[in-house]
């Protein structure tokens, strides 16, 4: 007499592969062969009703892929949850799987409406236990967990599937009797993993290869101490007969073509809800209703915030969706995030909260920021907000209040009641304690700028071939066209710069934008200054002289003699008002009451008395420079064009120049309109900057003649 439990199979009458809705089925359509497919799936049966009873399901013409079994839904005692299935193609066989289920007498139990769910594809129980496995992310909700776990009395245990080619959760996992599993961790997400680990013991375990996992060794029927499988290694052979179980193999290539094997072509039809397990199981899975306002759909928000959701290990559900009408009107949609988990939810909604994205609570309602006192001077509240460089809203007491001196990688502090609040950026070090500090994301919102312009343009120089001069060209026509301006105007630009600019032969046409005041501020590191120094005094930037562009001998300690010398007039100042100093950028920031400021590094050789080694000052400095500033050019100094980067809120005109991309690519990618990177030598940008000022110059001149 079988052992082994009842299956229900369904027969390939009229199997082939018409469509394409996961990887395998790529380049198989019309390529099964029926006879062979009846011939494998007969040889499976053979060996299933050898060791337990096995039903047939009569299988509905026109619906292909009805074999898989296993896709009709899931049985727990007399309760029988039918699929919902995510495509439409598959969508024909729900009927014919509930029509059975009904004769069988079992009690339907709708997995929620709105949700998919393909059965015992993505849902595993483990045998004996009330503990059922929930695979999601390709195929099946999330969301459909929560309801089902709770109509079945079963612990639900989410497990986010992040490779196509595993689809299911039955193609990559296997439960075992004992407690054990048998799965391939790569086909599944760090936390995912992690879970597994927690709940399996080590000798229960069994992680498969990518050759087992490709060969759908977990595609497996457990049933009566066999392992009835498509393909399985010797090696895995071995581990599975040290946990008593015998390896039967049944080839299956022809469904494996439509992406299925041995556990897709059965359904479990009696499984016995273990005693003594009734008592209620809440869900760990969380969700929350937030809302998105903009441009969704053209300037590509939803595609973003959903793409965020789903590589956090999340799932959504729009619950609705207001298109703007006219081009300079706002869509607005409405989701339900949902995670695994609470800490998972907030992990996720921080991440959207930065994007824009509103956190409303269950009534659909807006909330107050939740306040907590700093411990101690300096010391943030374990889970602060930690700021954007995008304005930002915090609300207290119901009304929103826009943060002041937005920067990135601050806390936000509020203080004063309510008819004074006010909401600040602070950095760590400067908070004092009992500072009412924002935690959490409840009641904070951000306005971030964003457009896909900045980082096209930057792509398009890196892609731009031989052509890029041109192009470059173009682009610093603008930007000078946008600092005449500014200039016009009385802004500030504020220019950030390695010693790369002197190098390059860049100092003189910098030297020449402070002199006819297009630049409001200079900030470096010693070694710009050094060698800007250097250059005024000895003609040569670290040894190497710039007019012949070759080495000269004892050059290298140029720039030491160029250090010593300002150390003995004991600044940069005194060494041009002793006419020691006669030309160079810092030399006209001297001349033309500039002012700049030097933020020390671990590789400065002096430093020059300038040179600020006490960070906390530098960073102070370089804060009170960039203030108000219109526009930040970024010429070539990774470290401190970052510094000054998140110290700097959007709005601010910022261009980047470095000749990587990926430091151009990092700079600009601030995901605001107003960035642009360049990816080029400084020295050319410079050259091309001072030519396309001085042209403006000139025409202006010209037109002014022509006026008179
Ligand atoms: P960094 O690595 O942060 O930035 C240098 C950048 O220049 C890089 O991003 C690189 O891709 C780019 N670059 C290289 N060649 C280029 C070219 N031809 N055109 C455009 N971009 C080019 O280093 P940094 O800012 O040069 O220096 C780091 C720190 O070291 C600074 O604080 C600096 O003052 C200090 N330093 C001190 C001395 C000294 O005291 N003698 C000398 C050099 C640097």
């Amino acid at each position: 007499m079988a052992t082994g439990g009842s299956f229900l199979l369904c027969p390939p009458r009229f199997y082939g592969v018409e469509y394409v809705i996961n990887p395998w089925m790529e380049g198989n359509v019309g390529r099964a062969d029926l006879g062979r497919a009846v011939a494998q799936w007969d040889h499976l049966r053979r060996e299933l009703e050898s060791r337990a009873t096995v039903e047939i399901l009569d299988p509905a013409s026109g619906q292909p892929d009805m074999p898989f079994v296993a896709n009709a839904g899931l049985v727990w005692g007399d309760a029988f949850v039918p699929a919902r299935f995510r495509f439409a193609e598959r969508q024909g066989e729900e009927e014919h799987f509930t029509a059975w289920a009904r004769q069988s007498g079992l009690r339907i139990v709708e997995a929620p409406e709105g949700t998919s769910f393909e059965g015992e594809g993505d849902a595993l129980f483990q045998p004996g236990e009330a503990l059922l496995w929930a695979g999601y992310g390709v195929r099946s909700s999330l969301h459909a967990y929560p309801a089902i776990g709770e109509a079945l009395d079963v612990e639900v245990v989410p497990l986010h599937l992040i490779d196509e080619r595993f689809y299911h959760l039955d193609t990559c996992f296997c439960p075992l009797p004992g407690g054990g599993v048998v799965y391939y961790p790569e086909a599944f997400d760090r936390e995912s993993q992690d879970e597994i680990r927690r709940r399996v013991p080590a000798d229960r375990r069994i992680e498969i290869q990518t050759g087992d996992a490709l060969g759908f060794a977990c595609n497996a029927i457990v049933t009566d101490g066999a392992y009835i499988a498509n393909h399985v290694s010797g090696d895995l052979r071995a581990r599975l007969s040290r946990l008593d179980l015998e390896t039967v193999i049944c080839p299956l290539d022809q469904f494996m073509l439509a992406g299925g094997a041995a556990k897709c072509l059965v359904l479990q039809t009696e499984r016995a809800v273990p005693e003594g397990q009734a008592e209620a199981r809440p869900s760990n899975i969380r969700d929350r209703v937030v809302e998105l306002t903009g441009h969704l759909l053209d300037g590509g928000l939803m595609n973003r915030v959903l793409d965020c959701i789903d590589n956090a290990g999340g799932s959504f559900e729009i619950e609705g969706f207001r298109a703007g009408l006219r081009h300079d009107q706002d869509s607005v949609a409405r989701l339900r995030v949902v995670a695994p988990s609470a800490e998972r939810l907030g992990a996720i909604l921080e991440q959207l909260v930065d994007m824009g994205v509103r956190v409303m609570d269950d009534a659909a309602v807006e909330r107050d920021a939740r306040l907590s006192p700093s411990p101690a001077d300096g010391v943030a509240p374990d889970d602060f907000y930690a700021t954007t460089i995008f304005p930002t809203d915090v609300r207290v007491a119901g009304t929103w209040h826009r943060a002041s001196e937005q920067r990135m990688d601050a806390v936000l502090v509020v203080r004063g009641d309510n008819g004074s609040t006010a909401v600040r950026c602070r950095l760590l070090r400067d908070l004092e304690q009992g500072d009412l500090v924002v935690c959490g994301i409840e009641g904070v919102r951000t306005h971030p700028v964003r457009s896909s312009s900045a980082r096209e343009e930057s792509f398009a120089f890196m892609t731009a071939g031989v052509s890029s001069e041109r192009r470059v060209e173009l682009v610093v026509e603008r930007i000078a066209w946008e600092m005449e301006r500014i200039r016009e105007r009385g802004g500030r630009v504020v220019v950030v710069g390695g010693p790369v600019v002197i190098h390059t032969g860049g100092a003189p046409y910098l030297a020449r934008l402070v002199q006819r005041g297009y630049v409001q501020a200079i900030l470096g590191g010693n070694g710009l200054a050094v060698h800007d120094v250097e250059v005024s005094l000895f003609g040569t930037s670290l040894g190497v002289d710039l007019e012949r562009g070759a080495g000269v001998r004892g050059g290298h300690r140029h720039h030491l003699r160029a250090i010593n010398l300002v150390r003995a007039h004991g600044s940069i100042a005194g060494a041009v008002q002793a006419g020691v100093i006669r030309s160079g950028i810092f030399y006209e920031c001297v001349q033309n009451d500039v002012p700049f400021a030097l933020a020390g590094s671990i590789r400065d050789d002096g430093p020059l008395p300038e040179t600020r080694m006490d960070l906390r000052v530098a960073q102070a400095e370089y804060a009170e420079l960039t203030r108000g500033a219109d526009m930040i050019l970024m010429l070539s100094s990774m470290l401190h064009s970052i510094g000054v980067g998140n110290m700097t809120p959007a709005g601010v005109r910022l261009i980047c120049v470095d000749i990587s991309p990926a430091v151009v690519t990092k700079l600009a990618d601030r995901g605001s309109v107003e960035s642009t990177g360049i990816v080029t030598d400084v020295g050319l940008f410079l050259t091309l900057l001072d030519r396309s000022l001085a042209e403006g110059v000139r025409a202006a001149d010209a037109d002014g003649d022509a006026a008179c």
